[in-house]
């Protein structure tokens, strides 16, 4: 097997949108760092994102906005029945500045934030080793035949609710629920009661999603709490007819095939029970990792990772770890205000 050594001052670990915008922050700042992308074996869904107006703000002032724009489309409101009978309509021209949100297409976004970084990118297969004292890190991975060895002063864990550097490091997980997502595509259904692409119903035991991902795919998400009655029938779209058979509009959105994949995945309030040392902090989900409810996911991702690219870069010119007690305790903030305003819209619902 090959050989080679690389000495950094920054170790990302994740190629998603967390880790990518840490990387071209830090590059801007003259920090030197490598990021670590795992080449993704397992075929995902494509699940559609939204950004709301409000995110658009954020972009706007780290100069991603044009970028973000170029691979999504804009959408203009959403809809939604939370346990009600009511149909309510959010329409985002009633917003400032921005009258529209964003529609990803997260696959063209990571690989238009990856371009802007590509130099620093490292693909790689496998991690063998992470061994970290506190003033260095030095972690291990195999590509193509090739151990590569990274030496580097902080090691940023950017690898969404995996947390996979915080598992090696001890760090444990504190969750506040149990909620898991479903998810399948369905052939695009334009209903005719809806104006927007985005539809939210909540019904017994759960509550569900659709939103278009393009002329021919409307993606539709079931969520529900792991250990609900319903878990294992919702896992077969063959039963999403029937259980779905007391919504009002969810269920028009369903297909008479019966062959359609579902494929699942953990969708909780959760966050890393210590999100910084004296020389490794985690950012975005590996962080703290919001219900998709609050589709602020990923506002919140790139936020924390603006306040970390500040952090590091603080930490690397002067070496002290105020900076990241400071970003601990704003991430924490934010963990406790997400969880305030999560409990308000749960707190109306009375279905549980
Ligand atoms: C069903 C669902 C729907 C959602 N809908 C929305 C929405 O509409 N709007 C919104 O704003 N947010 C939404 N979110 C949340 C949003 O997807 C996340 O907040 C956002 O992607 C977090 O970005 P991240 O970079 O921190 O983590 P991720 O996007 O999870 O990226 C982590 C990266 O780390 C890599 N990785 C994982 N394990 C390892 C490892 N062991 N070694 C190396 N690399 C590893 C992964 O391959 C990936 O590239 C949704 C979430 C879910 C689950």
């Amino acid at each position: 097997m090959n050989k080679t050594n690389i000495n950094t001052d920054v170790i990302i670990v994740g190629g998603g949108v967390s880790g990518l915008i840490l990387s071209i922050l830090l590059k801007e700042k003259n920090v030197d760092h490598v990021v670590l992308d795992r080449v993704e074996k397992r075929k995902t869904l494509e699940i559609p994102e939204t950004l709301p107006p409000s995110a658009l703000v954020l972009l706007e002032s780290l100069n991603l906005l044009e970028l973000f724009k170029k691979s999504s489309s804009k959408t203009f409101g959403y809809h939604s029945i939370w346990n009600s009978n009511i149909l309510i309509t959010d329409n985002f021209f009633d917003h400032n500045p921005y009258k529209y949100g964003l529609k990803l297409n997260k696959k063209e976004l990571l690989n238009d934030l990856g371009e802007l970084v590509r130099d620093h990118v490292i693909q790689f297969n496998h991690i063998n080793e992470v061994d970290r004292s506190d003033k260095n890190v030095t972690v291990k991975v195999e590509s193509n035949n090739t151990l590569q060895t990274i030496n580097g002063r902080v090691i940023v864990d950017a690898t969404g609710r995996n947390r996979a550097i915080l598992k090696l490091l001890g760090v444990t997980t504190e969750s506040f629920d149990n909620q898991v997502a479903l998810s399948c595509h369905v052939p695009y259904f334009k209903h005719p009661k809806l104006i927007h692409r985005v539809f939210v119903e909540s019904f017994e035991n759960g509550w569900g999603i659709v939103s278009s991902l393009n002329e021919q795919i409307n993606g539709i998400t079931l969520y529900t709490q792991k250990g609900s009655s319903i878990l294992p029938q919702l896992k077969d779209y063959r039963n999403w007819k029937e259980l779905l058979s007391n919504t009002k509009l969810l269920k028009d959105f369903l297909t008479d095939d019966r062959n359609r994949k579902v494929v699942g995945g953990n969708a909780n309030s959760s966050r890393a029970s210590q999100v910084t040392g004296s020389n490794w902090l985690a950012i975005g989900d590996a962080a703290i990792a919001f219900d998709p409810v609050s589709s602020h996911g990923i506002s919140n991702a790139i936020y924390c990772t603006y306040l970390a690219s500040n952090a590091i870069e603080s930490h690397v010119t002067n070496n002290t770890t105020s900076p990241f007690q400071n970003y601990d305790d704003t991430i924490c903030q934010i963990f406790n205000e997400y969880l305030k305003q999560q409990s308000k819209l749960y707190d109306t619902d009375n279905r549980w």
